[in-house]
């Protein structure tokens, strides 16, 4: 199976009607970039910043957090990458920062939230990838946005810095692409104008499960007890991907559930076009979505729902049988 994938890696994944799913790879580390090109992912959908931030006993500086980004980028060689700001919160403690005692820290003080309330460390991180680009382009999401206004103060505080580079005489990127990660379902029903100020969203399914369906992602008792293949989930997801096509938002997914075969197949058929998951999943999707009809499945889904199927796993599973 190992060589099948490797054969695949500089092939597109192209399902059988010919439309083509771009597949991204997660990473947080330095060392993961060489999966980029081993895995023949199209790019870096979720580079997660948290890692730096941990490892240390202090608050990184500017400057190292811009040297890393920039080696990140050169790295990618042109590939695209899409860095999200810090997320942190009452579960990943950092060593520097006073524990914060809340009975829930998956809803409690975390990531955007954070950075919007005490904003010197997002102020600096943006500043560091802004230097980090050298006027390339770049692409920044924010984790864990709610509501449309804790976006638009987001993304004024990168203008922000990029309009102080610029006035400084520091060189600017040419394409500064802003998103947001859609990780609670409150998102999802956020008027027009808030898809329309958004370059791109993000689906970050791990967090997005877990609040729709109120089951701790942490919590070995009940994270498995939904399935993601559930009807209703599925139709979350769809109204997410109508709302990003009426305002051509670019729309990607990632979590655990992009890098899983027979979820990723899933999503690509309801119409998610860009998947971003662990560099290992590359070849194992890639080789499902390249031996898939993507408009056949898409119809097999819609009938099961139809039907009343609380899960569309079976009919999906069937479909695949048929393969
Ligand atoms: C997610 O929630 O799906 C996600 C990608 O972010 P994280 O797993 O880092 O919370
Ligand atoms: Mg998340």
């Amino acid at each position: 199976a190992q060589k099948r994938y490797a054969d695949l890696r500089d092939l597109p994944a192209t399902d059988l009607s010919g439309k083509t799913v771009a597949l991204m790879m997660n990473a947080g580390l330095m060392a993961d970039l060489p999966s980029l090109m081993n895995s023949g992912a199209d790019g870096v959908g979720l580079f997660r910043t948290e890692l730096q931030f941990l490892i240390r006993s202090r608050v990184p500086r500017r400057g190292e957090l811009a040297a890393l980004y920039k080696r990140v980028m050169d790295a990618a060689d042109g590939k695209h990458v899409q860095f999200r700001t810090l997320d942190i919160g009452s579960d990943k403690v950092l060593p520097y920062m006073k524990p914060q005692d809340e009975p829930n820290p998956a809803m409690g003080w975390r990531a955007i939230r954070v950075g919007l309330d005490k904003p010197g460390v997002l102020r600096m991180q943006l500043q560091a990838l802004l230097r980090a680009a050298e006027g390339r382009p770049l692409s920044v999401m924010f984790p864990f946005i709610a509501t449309p206004d804790e976006f638009h103060e987001a993304k004024a505080a990168l203008l922000h810095e990029r309009d102080r580079e610029a006035a400084r005489g520091r060189p600017v990127p040419a394409v500064l692409k802003i998103g947001a990660m859609l990780e609670t379902p409150s998102l999802a029903f956020a008027p027009d104008s808030f898809f329309e100020a958004c370059d791109f969203i993000s689906i970050g399914g791990n967090d997005l499960k877990q609040f729709f369906f109120a089951a701790d992602r942490e919590n070995e008792r009940v994270r498995r007890r939904y399935d993601t293949l559930d009807s209703a989930f599925l139709t979350f997801i769809e109204r997410i991907i109508a709302r990003c096509d009426v305002s051509h938002t670019a729309l990607s997914f990632c979590g655990e559930d992009a890098g899983r075969p027979v979820e990723a197949l899933t999503f690509a058929a309801l119409g998610i076009r860009t998947l971003s998951m662990r560099p290992a999943s590359i070849g194992p999707v890639k080789h499902l979505i390249r031996r898939a009809d993507l408009d056949a499945l898409r119809r097999v889904i819609l009938e099961a729902r139809k039907a009343g199927a609380q899960s569309v796993r079976p009919a999906v599973m069937a479909y695949l049988a048929t393969l």
